[in-house]
């Protein structure tokens, strides 16, 4: 399908929104430099727009599919991968002393947003690759490294993460996989694990499982669960794939989208493991893994929304529908206003959830070069914001895609729908955004909202700098940011009951707040004149109010939500 990745968009937010010239600054990322990063987003582009997107349609038309115990990808998957790995996609931010690029892992989202706006089931492959990398790089032995990470970084290898079982969804603790000591330092794990995106299929020659198992000493719940490399071909002595390893694909689910990625259900029959990190440690290693996912979960989510959100806007253009209401129109449904809410409301919101997901990923590249760790609680504190306020975007844009569609959105010959479809799993895998709003009110704010009254500052600096050129929006900014400080205040001294029940709208109350100071930012950075200041206009207008609504949700208690017992909700 046609896709044209927004590299000068993207160039514009790096350089007047997000401050990535901070990291640029940094000893660690100093070859990112101005040019590097116009040739890498200019590469990127061309890539997802001339060979991934192409794959789009046929990865949902022809799914991945389990012939006689082996997993056959979509028509074209394969070559679509193999150019993929072969320009260094997999490993650019991977330590350069394993074959990495060791990039900035900003430039890294900024390339999962365009594969997942191009086919989004074909580059969710390299996302867990390099969320394998990362927790290789942070916890595995020297030995595991040298072996693993050179072959996941050029994408010969690819990863997953085996976590979710019948039985232990969000309950990771609940897991009941098991590990044997085999005697000579590796592991027997056995165990039964569902939904294991990219478990299995035919694009790389090995797949490395991480398993989340536990040892016969292992306590019950989530300390007591340790992390273990399986690969599928366990490697020789020259590290070649060798010798088929005790683990097999037990059936692939019949997905709602995301058809090209296959899903697997996973039986490890005492299959050769090797341990990463500290026995018992498995979840601190995992969730090296889980929280790189998280943002690029988010990231995906923004994909889908500017793949529809183009889509939507090339038929607009075209379908024609009536009389125009306006002179010098373009003659199509274009010039409707309801038609012109939908499209703008789209792009406001695109805005505003990559520019979140942007800072999000400068605050871990600063973390990574400075450990100052300010920046670690930037980046903690806006991980599941991130992660929800994306994939909420992405599910709201697929739906206005549709919507502007009309009919022919319902018709699955155009793709609208497939946006949809696909994008409907993002706020439920990686920690559901439930699991990510309660994690916001609860671990993120122990530090009594110090973090979080930090980055309500710096909006209000943003808001101070605009004054001049934007005062009107400026204001209601800052008066936003006022009103969320209040609600921080009020949050931190409820119980956890109380918390929890306003979570989600809280989380959504913040990233409404957060995204006016980025709209803010680029109207600023034009002079207070020109498109990108009607567009921060709209979103401050228009959809900045809903914060206070959203905060009253917060505040309201949990008695309320459990007013009405199971057999009243039943009646
Ligand atoms: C297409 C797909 C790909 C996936 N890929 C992977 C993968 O590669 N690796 C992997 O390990 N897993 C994967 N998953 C699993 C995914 O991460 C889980 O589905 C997810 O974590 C939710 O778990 P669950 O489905 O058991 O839902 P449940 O945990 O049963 O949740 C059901 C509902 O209850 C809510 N809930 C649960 N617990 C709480 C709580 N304590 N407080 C408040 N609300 C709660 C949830 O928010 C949700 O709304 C994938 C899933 C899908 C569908």
């Amino acid at each position: 399908m046609s896709y044209r990745a927004p590299a000068r968009e993207i160039q514009f937010m790096l350089d007047n929104v997000v401050g990535f010239s901070e990291v640029a600054a940094t000893e660690r990322y100093a070859e990112a430099t101005p040019e590097t990063v116009g040739a890498i987003l200019t590469e990127a582009a061309k890539l997802n727009d001339e060979i991934v997107a192409p794959l789009q349609r046929v990865g949902d038309e022809q799914g991945a599919v389990l012939e006689n115990g082996v997993v056959r990808t979509s028509p074209g998957f394969k070559e679509g991968y193999a150019a993929i790995a072969e320009g260094g996609w997999v490993g650019m931010s991977g330590d350069p002393e394993y074959g990495g690029m060791g990039l900035p892992f900003t430039l890294n989202a900024v390339f999962n947003e365009f594969t997942s706006a191009a086919a989004i089931s074909l580059g969710l492959s390299p996302l867990l690759s390099q969320g394998q990398i990362e927790a290789l790089e942070t916890h595995a032995s020297d030995e595991l490294k040298a072996l693993y990470l050179p072959r996941l970084n050029s994408g010969e290898w690819t990863g997953t993460m085996n976590l979710t079982e019948p039985h232990a969804g969000s309950d990771v603790g609940a897991l009941s996989s098991k590990a044997v000591p085999n005697g000579d330092g590796t592991y027997a794990v056995t165990g039964q694990k569902i939904f294991i995106s990219w478990g299995d299929h035919d694009v790389a020659e090995n797949v490395c499982h991480l398993v989340l198992a536990r040892l016969p000493d292992g306590k019950p719940g989530t300390k007591g669960i340790s992390l273990f490399m399986v690969p599928k071909l366990i490697p020789d002595a020259e590290g070649n794939p060798g010798e088929a390893n005790s683990l097999r694909v037990v059936s692939l689910e019949h997905k709602m989208g995301l058809h090209g990625s296959p899903t697997a259900v996973m039986s490890f029959e005492g299959a050769r493991g090797w341990l990463v990190g500290e026995e018992h440690g498995g979840m601190k290693a995992m969730f090296t893994m889980m929280n790189n996912a998280r943002l690029q979960v988010g990231v995906q989510g923004i994909g889908i929304a500017e793949g529809a959100y183009q889509h939507a806007f090339d038929y607009a253009m075209e379908r024609v529908q009536g009389r125009s209401p306006i002179e010098n129109g373009t003659g199509t449904i274009m010039d409707f206003a309801d038609v012109r809410r939908m499209l703008t409301e789209a792009k406001a919101e695109i805005f505003a959830a990559r520019a979140i997901a942007l800072a999000c990923a400068v605050a871990l590249d600063m973390e990574t070069a400075t450990g100052d760790p300010e920046w670690s609680a930037r980046a903690a504190l806006l991980t599941p914001i991130a992660k929800s306020f994306g994939t909420d975007t992405g599910m709201k844009v697929a739906n206005i895609g549709i919507q502007v569609h009309g009919g022919m959105g319902f018709i699955e010959e155009t793709g609208a729908a497939q946006y949809a479809r696909d994008v409907r799993v993002l706020p439920i895998y990686e920690g559901t955004n439930g699991i990510q709003a309660m994690d916001l009110v609860a671990r993120k704010m122990m530090d009594g909202g110090e973090a979080a009254f930090r980055l309500l500052e710096d909006g209000e600096a943003v808001a101070e700098a605009a004054r001049k050129t934007v005062p009107d929006l400026a204001n209601a900014a800052w008066g936003a940011a006022e009103t969320c400080r209040e609600a921080i205040e009020w949050l931190v001294g409820q119980d956890m009951q109380d918390r929890f029940a306003g979570a989600v709208p809280f989380q959504s109350a913040c990233a409404r707040v957060i995204g006016a100071f980025f709209h803010l930012r680029a109207a600023n950075a034009e002079g207070g004149n020109g498109p990108r200041t009607a567009l921060a206009r709209f979103y401050i207008e228009r959809l900045l109010p809903e914060h206070v609504a959203l905060l009253a949700q917060a505040r309201a208690g949990a008695a309320g939500l459990y007013a009405l017992s199971p057999e009243d909700l039943a009646s």
